[in-house]
């Protein structure tokens, strides 16, 4: 009786008798409106009833109870399980036809407030909110089946403009005629949707990253070659696209190739507009490549410090080395290098340079002397004047330094400023004759504060130069040996600091 009511009504039929099976064919053909008896021989309809709300594909076909049980917590019961509505046995087929027909009346409503969610009243497209739900389905799809999958997103270049010209309306009719042609032209297969405000995105499933562009390339030409007119006036109208293609390898998201054909949409935009940028053709910072930036940033950090521990533990154990291999030398070489790095410190702090940089002084200061163990002793202790021969000898101090150096690797940044530290600013200097800004910054500095430390030492040969006689020998020599901005620096430094500092302490006795 129930098939003929339901036939009658131009809908199609489909029975069973069991709850399980009726479970079964529900799953496989997702009916419209189902019709389920309480007492069934193998589970009652409650249970049922149950199963089908549990299941995702049957969850939200409507269940229409049709029960000789007329008790009142019965019929509780069931609308209390999600049934739409209870209608008891014996029935009224004309009561029976208009409760189903009501019932399907509500499946439209809702059909048509779920159109409403999703498309986009002005152009009729597809909306953001539905296209990332069919996105996520057809990145399932692609990635089960191994084909590629493409996306464009597409922003019309200066809109502001026409919003200006025309005003909103004006706007607004040349979003639907955009929304249009892009609808009109893309291929059947693709699917066409209204990002935001002035952005589309064309979703082409089975399209690799070549053909994408190809058809991209020919929408934003038939854009640009479209008459673009309203009230009377032409104008000419682009759009900028970027797009990517869905990784092989099952592992992208939709969010992924949104945030990519974005950025390729970012650089079109940058590179002048009216053109399409595939997001495997720009140059992408790291930065496009880190999620997680609290773990990255953490990491970083720990190697940066790991590294820095490293540089200075090595360069220590190298003094040792030093010491060892110079023997009685060395103690002098220590007190200078002591000297070297207090003075380095001061004139830094003048200078208003980093810590990272005053570490990278300090290190290159007690590597320096590294190429020493490998220059013959008497020249090294050598209690008269170098001859111009000796001298060049010990000219080849930081290349015999950072030739020992190079196998380790870790002192890349330091390596220039020690070979660069016997430059002078004019250029006359060596190795490589370099002049000015050319010379590393911190090897400017450490001819300063090297010189510095030099000429108020003792010599056995000569006395300390006093303080005022060290500085004007500075001064005399800024512009041809010595970076001028830096001995201005650290004159002013050295007379602040005189007090502190034990070898000008006794320069300025002496003098
Ligand atoms: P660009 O080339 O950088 O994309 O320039 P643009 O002027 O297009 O800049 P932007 O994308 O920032 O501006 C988009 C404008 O689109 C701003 C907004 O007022 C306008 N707009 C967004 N939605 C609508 C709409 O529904 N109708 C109309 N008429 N204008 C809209
Ligand atoms: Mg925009
Ligand atoms: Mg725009």
């Amino acid at each position: 009786m129930l098939e003929k009511i339901v036939r009658r009504m131009g809908h199609d039929y489909l029975h069973a008798s069991e709850g399980h099976a009726g479970i079964e064919l529900a799953i496989k053909h997702k009916p419209e409106i189902i019709l389920l008896d309480i007492l069934m021989p193998d589970m009652d309809g409650f249970a049922v009833c149950q199963r089908l709300k549990s299941n995702p594909v049957t969850r939200d076909i409507p269940i229409v109870f049709v029960s000789a049980q007329s008790d009142a917590d019965v019929r509780v019961k069931a609308l209390e399980l999600g049934g739409v509505d209870y209608i008891t046995k014996p029935y009224d087929k004309e009561e029976m036809r208009i409760r189903i027909d009501i019932i399907f009346q509500m499946i439209k409503h809702q059909e048509d407030l779920q159109a409403q969610a999703y498309y986009d009243e002005l152009t009729g497209l597809i909306n953001r909110r539905r296209f990332n739900e069919v996105l996520e389905s057809e990145i399932r799809h692609a990635n089960n089946r191994s084909v590629p999958l493409s996306i464009i997103i597409l922003d019309i270049d200066h809109f502001k403009n026409i919003n200006d010209t025309y005003g909103h309306l004006g706007g607004d009719i040349i979003l639907k005629q955009v929304a249009g042609i892009l609808q009109d032209n893309a291929y059947s297969k693709d699917l066409v949707a209204r990002y935001g405000g002035e952005e589309f995105v064309v979703l082409m499933p089975d399209t690799n990253c070549e053909k994408a562009e190809i058809a991209g390339e020919r929408l934003r030409k038939i854009i640009k070659s479209t008459d673009w007119r309203i009230s009377a006036e032409d104008f000419t109208l682009t759009v900028s696209m970027g797009v990517d293609t869905l990784d092989l390898n099952g592992t992208s998201e939709g969010s992924k190739l949104i945030q990519r054909a974005d950025a390729a949409l970012y650089t079109a935009k940058n590179q002048g507009r009216d053109r399409l940028v595939r997001w495997d053709h720009i140059d992408i910072s790291e930065d496009d490549f880190i999620t997680n930036y609290e773990e990255y940033t953490q990491t970083q950090n720990l190697l940066v410090e790991m590294s820095d521990n490293l540089k200075d533990d090595v360069a220590k154990s190298l003094c040792v080395h030093i010491q060892n291999t110079l023997g009685k030398q060395s103690a002098d070489l220590d007190d200078c290098v002591d000297q070297v790095i207090t003075y380095t410190k001061a004139v830094c702090e003048e200078l208003h340079v980093s810590e990272d940089f005053i570490n990278q002084l300090i290190l290159a200061t007690r590597l320096y002397n590294l190429g020493k163990i490998s220059i013959p002793e008497d020249i090294l202790t050598k209690k008269t004047a170098l001859t111009p021969k000796e001298r060049q000898v010990v000219e080849q101090l930081p290349l015999i330094s950072i030739k020992l150096l190079e196998p380790l690797g870790i002192y890349s940044r330091e390596m220039p400023i020690i070979r660069h530290r016997s430059e002078k600013f004019d250029g006359t200097g060596f190795p490589d004759g370099i002049k000015g800004q050319k010379i590393p910054f911190g090897s400017r500095i450490l001819a300063v504060v090297d010189s510095f430390n030099a000429m108020t030492s003792p010599r056995p040969y000569r006395d300390p130069f006093t303080l005022e006689q060290a500085l004007s020998e500075l001064e005399n020599c800024s512009q041809t040996k010595y970076d001028p901005q830096v001995v201005e620096a650290f004159t002013k430094v050295a007379r602040q600091n005189t007090a502190q500092w034990p070898l000008t302490q006794m320069a300025v006795s002496s003098s």
